[in-house]
Order: C-alpha cells, then sequence, then structure tokens
C-alpha cells in the first residue's frame, strides 16, 4: 500500500483542506482529511525532503510495499489532479525536439495532406523515435493514455503505424494507449489504402480511422463501407475525422450514427474534430448532438479557434467529450508542444471561458473525458457523470498529477513546471523526465 499525505484534491479554492489518500493494487482505495502530524513518526520520518520524496516514490516503483509497512509520500500540500489524455494525437508527424522548418503548406487539406507526404522522412529521427520523444513529453507533462493516429497511405504503407507502435509498446507499462489505422489521404482515392488499414488492424492497430467521407473521398457510401466493415471484420473500434463544416457536416454525422446503430457499435464510434456542431444553425446542432447521444457515439476536440464545440449542449446529452493535440510542431502547423495542461488551457480560452466551474469542465474533459473516449461507454448505460472508472474516486486508477498551485484553475492558467507524474500509484515522470530516462 501507498499513502500519499497532504494533497489537495482539485481544490476550488486555495485554502481548501488537505487530504490522505491510500493506494492500493494500482488504485484509489481510500480518502481522508489529513490530520495534522505533531512530530516525525517511524512511517515517514524521511519525508519532509522533496527529493527523498521522489526517491521514494521512484522506489516504490520496482520494489511496492515491504510486508504490510505501507510506502508513505508527504505531498506537502500541493494539488493533485487526474492525470490528462492526448486522445488525438498524431505521434508519427511530430517534429518536438527537431531543428526548426519554416511552415511549406498551402491552405487547403489536400495541400496540407502532400505537404506532409513530402517532407516526412527528412525528419532528424526514425518514426519510432519521434513518437517515443513525443510520448515522454506528454507523459511528463502529466499524460498518462494516449490514443494516436498512424497514417498509412498509398506513399508510406505501413511503416509509420509501425514505428508508433512500436513506441508505444517501449511505453505500455507507463500509459494506456491506442492506435487508429488512419487513412490520411482517404480510402477512395488510393486503391491500396483498403488493404493497408486491414493489414494493420491485423497488426496491432486498436481502432480504424476515416477522413471527410464526403468532401474529401467524394464518396461517403464507398468510404464508409470500408471503414465499418473493417471494424466488423476485426472487432475493433472506429475515429473518424470529420472537418466537414455545415450541411455536408450533416450528412456526414446521419451517416455515421445511422452505421453505428446499424452495427451494433454504439459506445465504440469516436468522432474527432466534429466541425460540423460549430457550424450550423442552433436547432440543427442539437438535433446532431441527439443523434450522436443515440448512437453513443464519443468525440475529441483540439481546441481550434475555428470549431469550438457546444460543450453545454453536448454535456446536457451525456456526449463523451476527449481532448487531444493534433500535430505537434509538424508538416502542419508549428503549434503545439506536448504539454497537455497548455491544451485544456486552450480548450478554456477558445470557449472564452472564466468561470472556475467551466475551466474544471475542460480539467475534466482532458481527464475523464479522455479516459471514457478511450475505454467506450459503459454497456450498461452508466451515464458520465456517474461513470466512476475514472478520476478522483475510490477504485479509480491511481493515474494523477501533482503540482504546485491554488486551485484547478490556476493550475490551468499557470501550467506550473516541476510536476510529478503518477500511473497506477507509482511515479513515472518528474520534473519533465520520465522516470528511468527516455526508451
Ligand atoms: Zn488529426
Amino acid at each position: 500500500m501507498t499513502i500519499l499525505r497532504n494533497v489537495r484534491l482539485a481544490p476550488t479554492r486555495h485554502d481548501d483542506p488537505a487530504a490522505d489518500v491510500e493506494i492500493e493494487n494500482g488504485r484509489f482505495t481510500r480518502f481522508t482529511p489529513t490530520v495534522p502530524q505533531t512530530g516525525p513518526t517511524q512511517a515517514d520520518s524521511t519525508q519532509t525532503d522533496p527529493a527523498r520524496v521522489e526517491s521514494k516514490a521512484a522506489g516504490s516503483a520496482a520494489a511496492g510495499s515491504v510486508g504490510s509497512q505501507p510506502d508513505v509520500i508527504d505531498g506537502a500540500g500541493r494539488v493533485l489532479l487526474p492525470s490528462l489524455g492526448d486522445v488525438h494525437a498524431h505521434l508519427d508527424s511530430n517534429r518536438m525536439g527537431q531543428t526548426f522548418r519554416p511552415h511549406t503548406a498551402d491552405g487547403s487539406l489536400h495541400g496540407l495532406i502532400m505537404n506532409d507526404r513530402a517532407n516526412w522522412r527528412d525528419g532528424e529521427r526514425s518514426v519510432r523515435d519521434q513518437a517515443a520523444f513525443a510520448t515522454a513529453v506528454i507523459i511528463a507533462s502529466g499524460g498518462t493514455r494516449i490514443r494516436s493516429h498512424a497514417q498509412i497511405d498509398a506513399d508510406c504503407g505501413l511503416e509509420r503505424f509501425t514505428g508508433v507502435r512500436d513506441a508505444l509498446a517501449a511505453h505500455a507499462d507507463v500509459l494506456d494507449s491506442q492506435i487508429v489505422a488512419f487513412p490520411q489521404a482517404g480510402i477512395v482515392r488510393e486503391s491500396e489504402v483498403r488493404d493497408l488499414l486491414d493489414a494493420a488492424l491485423s497488426e496491432g492497430a486498436d481502432l480504424v480511422g476515416g477522413l471527410d467521407p464526403l468532401q474529401y473521398d467524394r464518396d461517403p457510401v464507398a468510404h464508409l463501407d470500408v471503414v465499418f466493415g473493417l471494424a466488423e471484420k476485426h472487432g475493433k473500434g472506429i475515429d473518424i475525422h470529420l472537418h466537414e463544416r455545415g450541411t455536408a457536416g450533416v450528412f456526414s454525422f446521419e451517416e455515421i450514427a445511422a452505421r453505428t446503430k446499424a452495427h451494433g457499435m454504439e459506445g465504440r464510434v469516436t468522432i474527432s474534430h466534429a466541425f460540423a456542431l460549430s457550424s450550423n444553425p442552433d436547432a440543427e446542432v442539437e438535433r446532431m448532438a441527439d443523434l450522436i447521444a443515440e448512437a453513443g457515439i464519443s468525440l475529441t476536440t483540439v481546441a481550434p479557434q475555428n470549431g469550438v464545440l457546444p460543450q453545454r449542449v453536448l454535456a446536457d446529452r451525456e456526449v463523451t467529450l476527449g481532448l487531444g493535440e493534433d500535430g505537434q510542431r509538424d508538416y502542419w502547423s508549428p503549434y503545439g508542444d506536448g504539454d497537455l495542461l497548455r491544451r485544456t488551457w486552450q480548450l478554456a480560452f477558445t470557449n472564452g471561458f472564466r468561470r472556475d466551474a467551466d475551466i474544471a469542465d475542460c480539467l475534466d474533459i482532458a481527464s475523464r473525458g479522455g479516459a471514457r473516449v478511450m475505454a467506450g461507454a459503459r454497456p450498461d448505460g452508466t451515464s458520465l457523470k456517474q461513470d466512476a472508472r475514472f478520476g478522483l474516486g475510490v477504485g479509480a486508477p491511481a493515474d494523477f498529477v501533482l503540482l504546485e498551485a491554488d486551485t484547478v484553475t490556476s493550475a490551468i492558467m499557470d501550467c506550473p513546471a516541476g510536476r510529478d507524474v503518477f500511473k497506477a500509484g507509482r511515479l513515472v515522470a518528474s520534473h519533465g523526465e520520465l522516470i528511468g530516462g527516455m526508451r
């Protein structure tokens, strides 16, 4: 057992009382108010030095508790937040840590796709090593889960997919991860893509992806036949990029929702970006939200300026929403730095939020929302609010971040350095570095 003493659990005020947290077998087992210590005890006499706290926690990762004596960590009054997740990543195209290169794409979606195709082989690291670098940055920022798309097309075949797969496999003990076999350049446009997606799903991809069936492939029936057909064949989920706006987006929402129900895939389909929800009249947005709620479709956003999702409309219908970063400093854009707390700030900022409760909702989307996107809705119909599988509750995985802050809002505004990240109760990253170094 591990006892984490004197932490403030997602506080709303700077003087919210501290708590002690008990962790056993990687899960939270008890939360109790912190009782001020009158003097050092045998169990915690070495815990006042932060350096010792870290080494003790790191040591517990390898050794665990000895006998019935718990490991005791002094949280020193720091804020404890549930860990975050990047549930819309592209680990195969980022250039974080590499020499900065000027942006060279034109503004169209096709131009961006072809700019990436023309340049991705010029990276200074292999796909595998660059994906591992980005994974480490994301974990150290507070992320313990990643859903990454891996591009599959006629140019790269499975090369980018295997790079992402191998990088995530190297982090399997410190990260929950999923890979989407992603047809970035379309399915209908390049005839070999269907078989490549099929192969990736046989070789470890967790979900099959899709991209703008109407406006990019210009053949939505053929596109979605492949996506849903492969998902059914392999028994895997779906995560479709939908940049389509206005009525085109409505059409794709309707098609995807109808097929999700027809294939019995409720809870296993995600629509990423979902710009149709930010570019239609209110009544139409509410109708689309009803459709995806009925079909158990989850959403991810990367918090763009021009594509803010109607969070209140979605929350009212218990639609699961997760947060991601998309690319980071890649051939698509210079934005994105792997810091999920900063992306949570961006989610709040692009929504124009000021109230603490609204900003706390953004943290919930970045943490519990993403976890639920990856796990899928519960088959028993448990609502998002009642879903105790994730977050700061007894029985949930002890995946959390410790940092210096006054409140949740101040943590999101300040994005403080010096974070300690725990996965299943074990310290996995501290002060920006993975414990044990790069993998
Ligand atoms: Zn994307």
